[in-house]
């Protein structure tokens, strides 16, 4: 668990850490921190792990993300790690950053010394109001971290994510303009897979790792085994009972940044009528596409 606040006088901003430091606090963590300098500005940073007593991350997330840009980049970071335990952990990543990034925080044992390290004299922090995003924005980022978290360290490099991009905006310009009778051939659908990847950072998915449960005959299947259907819409049905399981969109320019009955993939609206289970992560269904499933069934 992880609090965030922030020293206006002398603009720090702290990360309160507690309990056991997990996955979860750092993908939440880094989600709240880039919200917060996307809306004030960088800041100088305090990590504060007095409060951690275990530690459940793996090796590899670590070093992986001592390799990712530094969210307050140039600022000056400060660590308190009183413990040995932390302090052993907080020494990989300052070795980390120093490897990757040139640059190392200060690691202190007690706040104390990260206030005199910041020359802070007022030391009034206030907890930083989250403009959280609603629940499924959260959760779709939620799952894409996760999915790239399992995924571990994979190929993906920027150009193949850039041309998929270029692929799903030439295929958006097709759909919005096209008329929606005529039907897309196959090589021009748009999957749920070519949209999740648009958005991943690390991992690479496919329509066969995709696996959900139809709600109408029970009946376990993978995307790559249903029948699409491609038209204004990409829809996936039960391969047995042609129930509707999924439903991608294009978002026409000036949709909401938040659509209301689903997530949103990049220029897309995904709307799942079912649970579906990605490589062990695990994407709601969106309670609106719940809904109206009778309509669309
Ligand atoms: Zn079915």
């Amino acid at each position: 668990v992880f609090q965030l606040l922030h020293n206006a006088t002398h603009n720090v901003l702290m990360t309160r850490l507690s309990g056991t430091y997990v996955v979860d606090d750092i993908v939440r963590r880094d989600a709240q921190v880039a919200r917060f300098v996307a809306r004030h500005g960088l800041a100088r940073g305090i990590m504060d792990f007095t409060g951690v007593d275990a530690i459940d991350l793996p090796m590899s997330l670590i070093v992986k993300r001592s390799q990712d840009p530094p969210l307050l980049p140039g600022m000056a970071r400060v660590i308190v790690a009183p413990h040995d335990l932390t302090y052993g952990l907080t020494r990989v990543i300052a070795a980390h950053q120093l490897f990757t990034r040139n640059v190392e925080p200060l690691l202190v044992r007690t706040l104390d010394e990260a206030y005199r390290a910041l020359q802070m004299t007022d030391l009034t922090f206030e907890p930083v109001q989250d403009d959280a995003p609603p629940a499924r924005d959260r959760t779709i980022a939620d799952v894409l971290a996760r999915i790239d978290h399992a995924a571990g360290v994979a190929s993906s490099a920027e150009a193949e994510r850039q041309a998929l991009r270029e692929k799903m905006l030439r295929l958006l310009d097709t759909v919005l303009m096209r008329p929606p009778a005529q039907p897309l051939r196959e090589p021009r659908i748009i999957t749920l897979s070519d949209v999740l990847n648009a958005a991943l950072k690390r991992a690479r998915v496919a329509d066969g790792d995709l696996k959900a449960t139809c709600r109408g005959c029970r009946r376990r299947t993978s995307l790559d085994a249903c029948r699409v259907v491609a038209g204004r819409e990409t829809s996936y049905s039960c391969p047995r009972c042609k129930s509707v399981l999924v439903v991608l969109a294009p978002l026409p320019e000036g949709a909401p940044a938040r659509p209301e009955d689903g997530y949103r993939l990049e220029s897309f609206l995904v709307r799942a009528m079912v649970d579906i289970d990605c490589q062990g992560v695990h994407l709601p269904k969106t309670p609106a596409a719940q809904a109206s499933q009778q309509s669309t069934a």
